[in-house]
């Protein structure tokens, strides 16, 4: 499928209004690299760090994964890697983690709410991730930021490590990049300063979906039920990305939508910085977004909703279908 798109392979994601979103890719393993070639990836938007403490079968060793993740950073070659801690609880258990049993596991004890819990963990990861990106730029993303303390806390450890690297007389990161991922509702409507301070905003679309419809993403029976396109989703992310505009602060999405041409396509034009999504998807999502105008799609969008639509579904689709023929 990618040869299809080789032509558009090293060309941006310019859209005929001008207007350029930049495309990279999710990963979470070595083996997911070489895919930065041939789907002409910018960067590893999103790098899941589950998949080596879960095929595990105890904590993973400090050494191991900076190996592990210095030898992500040399694959890509000088393109940006975000790298997200880790993401556990909920459906991803670690079998050596003593845990309770919960009743609600997506709404339980996971993510961000572990590493601030059980320090230790989270620190080592840190600690591994500084050391891999020594004299080179770090991105690390937190998951599942619920309230601007929970951020603040976090992002706090990441320079006690780097304060404890640099007394070790050990070689520093270039740069440091500390984020948030946006996947509860209640994180878009934190105070201003929290959009500030943060570095950037990566709204994960699977999670913020399923909150704010409050329905379970791996549940068949509800999970199609609600349009990404739904307007009162729309105008969510449309309130979150005004929110990081605001404040200066750079915001891209990484669930599984952003895979999706059209609705890549109604997210970029609602002014997202870039989308991040499985490799496969970068040539058909570049291909559409290469011909639209991103301001005609924002008012064939504006309009649906000014008429009280449910969703802009079926506006977008007429509009492509007079616009691509
Ligand atoms: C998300 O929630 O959109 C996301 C990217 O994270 P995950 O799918 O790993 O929960
Ligand atoms: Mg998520």
């Amino acid at each position: 499928a990618q040869e299809r798109y080789a032509d558009i392979r090293h060309l941006p994601a310019t859209s005929l209004c001008g207007r350029t979103t930049a495309l990279t890719m999710n990963a979470g393993l070595m083996a997911d690299l070489p895919s930065l070639e041939g789907s002409g990836a910018e960067g590893v938007g999103l790098f899941r760090t589950e998949l080596q403490f879960l095929a595990n079968r105890s904590v993973p060793r400090r050494g191991d994964l900076a190996r592990l993740y210095g030898r992500v950073m040399d694959a890509a070659n000088g393109r940006p890697v975000v790298f997200r801690t880790l993401d556990i609880g909920s459906d991803k258990v670690l079998p050596y983690m003593k845990r309770p049993e919960e009743p609600n596991p997506a709404l339980g004890w996971r993510a961000i709410r572990v590493g601030l819990d059980k320090k230790g963990i989270m620190r080592m990861q840190l600690q591994a991730l500084i050391r891999a990106a020594a004299k080179r730029p770090l991105h690390v993303m937190f998951p599942f930021v619920a309230q601007f303390d929970e951020f603040r806390e976090a992002r706090a450890y990441v320079f006690q490590e780097i304060e404890r690297e640099r007394a070790l007389g050990r070689d520093l990161p270039e740069s440091v990049k500390v984020g948030a991922m946006l996947e509860t509702p209640s994180l878009a409507f934190a105070p201003d300063r929290f959009f500030e301070e943060t570095d950037f905003v990566s709204i994960g679309g699977n999670d913020l979906k399923q909150f704010f419809f409050a329905a379970d993403r791996e549940n068949e029976r509800v999970r199609r039920r609600y349009d990404t396109l739904n307007v009162s989703y729309i105008a969510l992310i449309e309130m979150i990305i005004g929110r990081c505009r605001d404040a200066g602060t750079s915001v891209s999405f990484c669930g599984e939508d952003a895979g999706r041409p059209i609705e890549a396509m109604c997210l970029a034009a609602l002014g997202l910085d870039g989308l991040s999504m499985r490799p496969a998807s970068i040539g058909p999502v570049k291909h559409l977004l290469r011909r639209v105008d991103l301001g005609e799609v924002r008012d064939v969008m504006e309009a649906a909703r000014a008429d009280g639509a449910q969703t802009v579904r079926p506006a977008v689709n007429d509009y492509l279908g007079r616009a691509l023929s």
